[in-house]
This record gives C-alpha cells, structure tokens and sequence, in this order.
C-alpha cells in the first residue's frame, strides 16, 4: 500500500496496521467473515486518489446470513430483555472506547473521507461520543403509558418495544458520526441491527465494529456489512427478515427504499434525504457575524452536507456589501489535504462526486449565472485529488438546476431579496425542507420567518448547529422522522397496548 502523506505527518501504528492487514472483512454473528462469494472492492483517499484498503462486498447471500445472526441474537433476548441500564452501561462503555481511539479513528476518517483531522479529531469523534452518552442514559427510560378509558373494569396500558432487526444505511459524509446516529437510539431501544456504511468510506465502521466487539456486544447485536448500494444496500431493504430500515442518503434512493420496503414485507423506513437549504441575511444582521456564518453554511465539509445553506438570499440595501465580503471570505478559506496543518476544508469524496459539481459549475455559466468566486479545479500538488476551491454564484432566476438541485459541493447560489412577501415564497420554492438560516438583529422578524419556512431545522443568527437532545429530520422531499433527541427513539420503537380485565 503505497499512502502519500504531506510531509512531517506520521500516521499512528494502529491506523498503519489496521490497514495493513489486508482485505478488511465483514462483521457478521461476532466474527469477521469474508464474503462468500469473495468479492472485494477498493477504497481511495480522496486527497490523493491512492487506493487505501481492499474490503469485503457483501453480496445477498452474506445478507442473508447477517439477518438470521441479527434476528438469532433479537429472538435469544440477550439485548432486547436486558434491562435498559445495562444496555445503557453497555453504550457508554462504547463511547470511553472511542474517546480512547479517538485520535486513530480520526486518521482513518482523514484518510478515506478526505476532511480535515482538525474537524475529525474535534467535531465528528466529540459529536459521536455525545450521541453515544445520551443515548446511553435514555435507555433505561424508554416509558410506555398508562391510558385511562371509557371502561371502567379494564387497566390499559402501552408498551414501548424495539423494532427488532433494523438496516442502517449510511452515507460518505460522516461516516462515523451518521454510524453512531443511527446505531445509538436503535441499541438503546433494544433492537439489533446491520450496518451498511457507504462504499466511499467502509473504514471507520469497520474499526468501530472491533470497538464493538471489545466492549462485550452479545454477538449478532451489530452486524457491519460493506458493499455498494447495489447489491448490499438493496437485498437489506428487500429482505423479509428485516423489520426496519433507517436510511440517510439521496432523495432519490430514498424513493427506491420506499418502493422496495413496501414491494418486500412493509418493514418501517424512515428517511433522512437531500436539501437545498435557504439561508437568508436581512439588512438589519450582525452583517460580519452573518458574512462569516453564511460563508461556512455552505463551504464547510466542502459543501459535502445535507444541510448547506446553498441557497443565500441576501435583502437589497446590503447586497453589494454582503457578497464583496463573502468573496472574500471565500477566497480566505484553505483547501488541502485534511493532514496539513490549518486547513479549512478537504477534497470532495471521489472522482465522481468532482465531476458531478464541475458539471454543475459549467452548467450555471452557460445558465447566464454569473461567477464572483472560485469555479475550479486545484492543481499542483492537489492535483491527484478531488479538490474545488469554493465557488459563488449569483443569478436573478431561481429554476435554475444550480438553484433548485441538490449540488453537495462548494457551490452556492446566491441572489438578492426585496421584500418579505417575495422571500418567503421563493426561500420555499424547493421541493426540499430539511434546514433553514436566518441573520436578523430583530427577534419577531426571525422569529416569523422560523415560522414561515417549511423546513425541519432552522437556525437563527447561526447555522449547521446540532446535538444529541436537538431533533433533526426533514419536510417534504427531505424525508420524514426525527434522528436524535427523544424522537428518534420513536423510530426504533413501536408501540403495543395491553388490555387488562379488572
Ligand atoms: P446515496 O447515493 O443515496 O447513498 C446513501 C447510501 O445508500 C449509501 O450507503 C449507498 O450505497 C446506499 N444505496 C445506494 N443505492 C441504494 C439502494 N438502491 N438500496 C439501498 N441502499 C442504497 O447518497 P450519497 O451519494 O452516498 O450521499 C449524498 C446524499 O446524501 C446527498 O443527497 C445528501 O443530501 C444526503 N444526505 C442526507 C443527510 C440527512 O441527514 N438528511 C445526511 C447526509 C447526506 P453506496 O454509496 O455504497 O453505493
Ligand atoms: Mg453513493
């Protein structure tokens, strides 16, 4: 394996080993397994293009065996009638675990999404071990109801229980985090469970699973399975045995998982999917606090987020201001390999996904939008990478395909507003829902536009903010249920009244 690093930057030994090992094997019944039929594929570097491991593709043969393991270990009881607190204990354990390995599963995340080890290292390991905590501490208080009714010789009450065995399916953005997301409430609500990660980025879920597996997980609680979409991801949300499915990826292939959970066995699904968030500056915002926030809304992650404020209306008497000191910013911002040091922003996750945006870019030129900022394609010693300086339009015509798709780069949209009327018509002219920003120094006036936008998160005088007790889910075409906070318990759970006779 041949692995370029910037210079002076050394890799820890346990992330050297781990990927010297060779082909990485799936997790299936507490053992790592090959696939039967023994297909493997390649997992890159994006900052580089260097492939960095061969891992085991799943085919439905080795998803068959992941659900028997996965409903062998529901149906044994070993997690699902533990009580909460011991599969709370059990979380937590995972969780001093990671914070423990943080700095290897960080290098790993570097290494095959491409974003920076300062955001690894400080936002998605941190965010990850916070998940697992609160998580960990609401196990043991999943509380059904007491429910009074219209007889008075019957006692009735609910019951909250898990699922059974539930597909998490995952993509490229955070790995790791978008991992724990889901595993974290599904475990804690006593379900077992079959991990796909994304093929862009199996790695960090694989050395997770080795976490797993030392905390003391009865076998067959998690399942890790690595593949594409096609076949691994579809023979999960085809299979019979599988109760539910939580999936967070493409609006398009969450209408796929839709149409194949109903055509299967009607397993639940809930869906977080794309967006094209507004965010929207008023002339009467903390306009340096709102240039910075609006400018890291969208470039952060290197536009890879669901949530990007791609979408930037900018009210009339501060436009010129505003977008002058966004270009600048921009221009600020430092792209580079995720393992040099003070740098802001990495690759985009693969050659495909590079293509896709410059496809956009040189679209929206031809389009008549108008380009205040990058656009390109870095060389140099970036060159064998996928890097995009980030890119600002303008345009005056929001059916354009840079305004209205899902673009998942550095590339914002950006156009002036005259007044409130106007702005919330077209802040909702999006087939999305999923986030929403405003800047504005006067409350009632963000307050009314939190409001007025059809969107599952809004953020005022900030943007991109999350944590484990905040729910986060889409409207619309952004998908339907609530990760994280107590919500998201309702996804892994279902309810079951009882009827006692007096
Ligand atoms: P994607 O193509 O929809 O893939 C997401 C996951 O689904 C991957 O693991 C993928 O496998 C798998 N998959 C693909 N086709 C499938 C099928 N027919 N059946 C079952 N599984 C299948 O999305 P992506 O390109 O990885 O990620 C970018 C998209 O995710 C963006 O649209 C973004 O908005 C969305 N996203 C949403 C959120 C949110 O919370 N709402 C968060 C992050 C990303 P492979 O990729 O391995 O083939
Ligand atoms: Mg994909």
């Amino acid at each position: 394996m041949k692995l370029s690093l910037p210079e002076d930057v050394q890799l820890l030994s346990t992330t050297r080993s781990f990927l010297e090992r060779g082909t990485q094997k799936l997790l299936i019944a507490g053992e790592w397994v090959e696939a039967l039929d023994g297909l493997t594929f390649p997992t890159y570097n994006p900052a580089t293009g260097e492939p960095l491991a061969e891992v085991a593709l799943a085919g439905e043969a080795d998803v068959d065996r992941a659900v028997q393991a996965a409903r062998s270990a529901f149906e044994a009881g070993s997690w699902s009638r533990l009580s909460g607190e011991e599969r709370g204990s059990l979380l937590w354990k995972l969780s001093d675990l990671l914070e423990d390995h943080a700095d290897e599963l960080a290098e790993l995340e570097t290494l095959d999404n491409g974003k920076p080890l300062r955001v690894t290292r400080h936002g998605d390991l941190p965010q990850a071990v916070k998940h697992l905590r609160y998580y960990a501490g609401l196990a043991g208080k999943i509380e059904g109801k007491t429910i009074p009714v219209s007889f008075s010789n019957q006692f009735v009450y609910t019951l909250r229980e898990p699922m059974g065995v539930v597909g998490l399916i995952i993509p490229w953005n955070f790995p790791l985090l978008m991992a724990i997301w889901k595993l974290a409430p599904a475990l804690a609500a006593g379900n077992t469970t079959i991990l796909k990660p994304a093929e862009e980025t199996p790695l960090s879920a694989l050395r997770l699973g080795e976490l797993i597996q030392q905390v003391g997980f009865p076998e067959g609680v998690v399942n890790i399975l690595t593949g594409p979409g096609l076949p691994t991801g579809a023979a999960i949300v085809s299979h019979m045995g599988v109760d539910k499915v939580a999936f967070t990826g493409s609006t398009e292939v969450g209408r796929q998982i839709m149409k194949n959970a109903a055509l299967s066995n009607l397993k639940r699904v809930s869906l977080e999917l794309g967006g094209k968030s507004p965010n929207v500056i008023f002339a009467d915002a903390d306009l340096p606090k709102a240039i910075k926030g609006a400018n890291w809304a969208v470039f952060s992650t290197a536009g890879q987020e669901c949530v990007a404020g791609s979408r930037l209306f900018i009210e009339r008497p501060v436009y010129d201001q505003v977008l002058e000191g966004l270009a600048a910013e921009a221009q600020r911002i430092r792209v580079g390999n995720g393992f040099t040091p003070k740098i802001h922003i990495g690759p985009l996750v693969s050659e495909n996904q590079l293509h896709r945006v410059l496809g956009y870019i040189e679209n929206g030129k031809k389009s008549g939008a108008q380009i205040i900022a990058g656009g390109e394609r870095l060389g140099d010693d970036l060159a064998a990478g996928y890097f995009l300086s980030p890119t600002i339009f303008t345009h005056q015509d929001d059916n354009l395909p840079l305004v209205q798709e899902e673009i998942f780069g550095p590339v914002v949209a950006v156009s002036a507003f005259e007044d409130w009327q106007e702005l919330v018509g077209r802040a909702n002219q999006t087939s999305y829902g999923l986030a929403a920003g405003v800047w504005t120094l006067d409350i009632r006036k963000a307050h009314r536009f939190a409001q007025a936008v059809r969107a599952g998160t809004v953020w005022i005088n900030g943007y991109g903010l999350f944590d484990p007790a905040a729910p986060f889910g889409g409207y619309k075409e952004s998908g339907f249920g609530r990760e994280m906070g107590q919500e998201a318990l309702e996804l892994y759970t279902q309810t079951k009244t009882v009827w006692v006779g007096l």
